[in-house]
C-alpha cells in the first residue's frame, strides 16, 4: 500500500511518514484506477478489495502489483 501527500499529491513508500516537500504527515494512497484512460477515472476511489476500475477496465492500484505478479506465470 503506497502513502501521499494530502498536500501536493506525491507517493510515497509505505514505510515513510511525512512528505519532503512540505513537511505533512502522509495519508494511505486511496485505491484508483491504475491507468487513468479516460476523464472519469480520476474521480474514482473504490474500495480496498476492488481490482478492477469500473469505467475503463484497468487494474486498480491496490490490485495491480498482484496481478502483474499473476500475469509472469
Ligand atoms: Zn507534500
Ligand atoms: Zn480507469
Amino acid at each position: 500500500m503506497k502513502k501521499v501527500c494530502p498536500t501536493c499529491g506525491r507517493e510515497y513508500t509505505e514505510i515513510e511518514n511525512y512528505c519532503t516537500q512540505c513537511g505533512i504527515k502522509l495519508i494511505d494512497a486511496p485505491n484508483r484506477c491504475s491507468e487513468m484512460k479516460t476523464a472519469l477515472c480520476k474521480d474514482r476511489i473504490y474500495p480496498a478489495d476492488a481490482k478492477y476500475c469500473s469505467i475503463c477496465g484497468a487494474p486498480t492500484t491496490y490490485a495491480k502489483p498482484q496481478i502483474e505478479e499473476f500475469n509472469r506465470w
